[in-house]
């Protein structure tokens, strides 16, 4: 199949040319003519599918064909959970659209709103949004949607995972009822079901990926490690393999920060991405990571949220993520679009509850490889699928969990508190004291302030071994400096 069958004009045809695409992968394929016939679409694919040119494709294809818009008017909406994932998305606009006269935008918050103010003066036909700057914008009455002809909602799994449900709704009221849906998730969950049924009209329903697959092209394996050794394996990895482009996982920002440091000291030139940084920082340290300037970027989850690298060849796991979706989402940073790609998780002894659940997820037992020179002292159990895990970390399902996802995660079939202690989104860094997660909103963050050191609310809420800010009102689980 060409992309040329599928009803897009010459001028779109060429763009995509340009970006070396020659065969529309699956969810290109079947999404394409289902939005240019108007449908509602509603669509499971991870990240690395294609998905963002599956929806930009056909939305502007529609678009070339309609009215410019007026003045504060916005034709298309597409909504992203973070700021790289809307800076993404709108890269993707500007470069599929090149050959077009229409205008799109991307607004956030953690920039200055002037500017935004402005674009959307002008009118815009392409709008790529998160929640929170957009309703900020909407307030002040910088933007109308009244000829609002279609809504997108990407990545809607993170956006309820985010905690963004309220926003959805209040942005949902303030749309015409007539308009064209496209949602996309990685995964359908209940709660996804559920935010669908008020959303999509009789979409045609498109799953690409089998539900928690980790890609194919993705080679993955273990390297059984102590945790004091881990950093020390990872510069001995990176060096004796000569890798040159490696993102890192790591759980925590605090360990974000240390390793970045730890790797520049070993030679290894590193920037740590995480929502302590402001923007500025996160744009550079990404520039510079995608031009190779710097080797490794560490990231926590959600600041690695909307990275889209190209042919990132190697992801390493400094720690497992403690909700085990999350390794399915972190591997899907590399083998994207067919590229084949290497995923690596350092794990401890103490870790084997995490690699279990991860195991059970993506059902397979992954290959184990100890390397010279750092064979453990604190040997990690094997692990066997066929067992079901002993249930540490059991415990009440916190108020901020995900849900189903949750549910499913468990193999003993109860809820799995994330970190097993009731600490909602606060979590142990590997000196054992609590942090926030990145993403995780504090008092002051929650209520739109830019988190301060010397606030001293702000300081009391992020102390080690601090109560979480039990009883705030459920809004973003946002790292403040992600989120609009
Ligand atoms: P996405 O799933 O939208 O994040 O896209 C993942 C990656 O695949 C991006 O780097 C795209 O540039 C690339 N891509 C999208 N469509 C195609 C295609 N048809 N052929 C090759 N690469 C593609």
């Amino acid at each position: 199949m060409s992309f040329a069958s599928l009803g897009l004009s010459a001028q779109i045809l060429k763009a995509v040319a340009n970006k070396g695409y020659d065969t529309p992968s699956p969810i290109q394929a079947q999404a394409i003519p289902a939005v240019l016939e108007g449908k509602d679409v509603m669509a499971a694919a991870q990240t690395g599918t294609g998905k963002t040119a599956g929806f930009t494709l056909p939305l502007l294809e529609l678009l070339s064909k309609g009215n410019k818009a007026p003045a504060k008017q916005v034709r298309a909406l597409v909504l992203t959970p973070t700021r790289e994932l809307a800076a993404q998305v709108g890269e993707s606009v500007e470069t599929y659209g090149k050959n077009l006269p229409l205008k799109s935008a991307v607004i956030f918050g953690g920039v200055g709103i002037g500017p935004q103010i402005t674009k959307l003066n002008r009118g815009v036909d392409i709008l790529v949004a998160t929640p929170g700057r957009l309703l900020d914008l909407y307030n002040q009455r910088a933007v109308n949607f009244s000829q609002l002809e279609v809504l997108v909602l990407d990545e809607a799994d993170r956006m309820l995972d985010m905690g963004f449900i309220h926003d959805i709704k209040k942005i949902l009221a303030i749309l015409p009822a007539k308009r064209q849906n496209l949602m996309f998730s990685a995964t359908f969950s209940d709660d996804i079901r559920k935010l669908a049924k008020g959303l999509v009209n009789n979409p045609v329903e498109i799953s690409v990926t089998p539900r928690n697959a980790t890609a194919n092209t993705v080679k993955q394996w273990i390297c059984p490690v102590d945790k004091s050794q881990k950093a020390s394996v990872l510069v001995k990895l990176i060096k004796q393999h000569d890798w040159q482009q490696v993102l890192v996982f790591s759980r925590t920002k605090h360990g974000a920060n240390r390793l970045a440091k730890n790797l520049d000291a070993k030679g290894i030139t590193a920037a740590a991405i995480h929502g302590n940084k402001s923007q500025g920082a996160r744009t550079k340290a990404l520039a510079e990571f995608k031009s190779g300037d710097v080797r490794v970027l560490v990231a926590t989850d959600i600041a690695a949220r909307g990275l889209d690298i190209d042919q990132l060849p190697q992801v390493v796991n400094f720690d497992l993520p403690n909700v085990p979706e999350d390794y399915v989402h972190r591997i899907g940073r590399t083998g994207r679009a067919g590229a084949t790609g290497q995923a690596v998780s350092l794990v401890s002894d103490e870790e084997i509850k995490l690699l279990r659940d991860i195991e059970l997820l993506i059902k397979q037992n992954l290959e184990r490889r100890v390397i010279e020179g750092f064979e453990p002292s604190h040997n990690l159990p094997e692990t066997d699928l066929t067992r079901k895990s002993h249930g540490q970390n059991k415990g009440p399902r916190n108020s901020n969990s995900r849900g189903s996802n949750q549910k499913r995660s468990n193999s003993g079939g109860k809820p799995v508190n994330r970190q097993g202690q009731g600490q909602n989104r606060s979590q142990q860094d590997g000196a054992g004291k609590v942090e926030h997660k990145d993403g995780q909103r504090s008092g002051e963050s929650a209520r739109g302030h830019k988190p301060n050191d010397k606030n001293p609310r702000h300081a009391r809420s992020s102390k080690p071994g601090s109560a979480p800010l039990s009883g705030q009102r459920r809004t973003r689980r946002s790292d403040n400096s992600t989120q609009g």
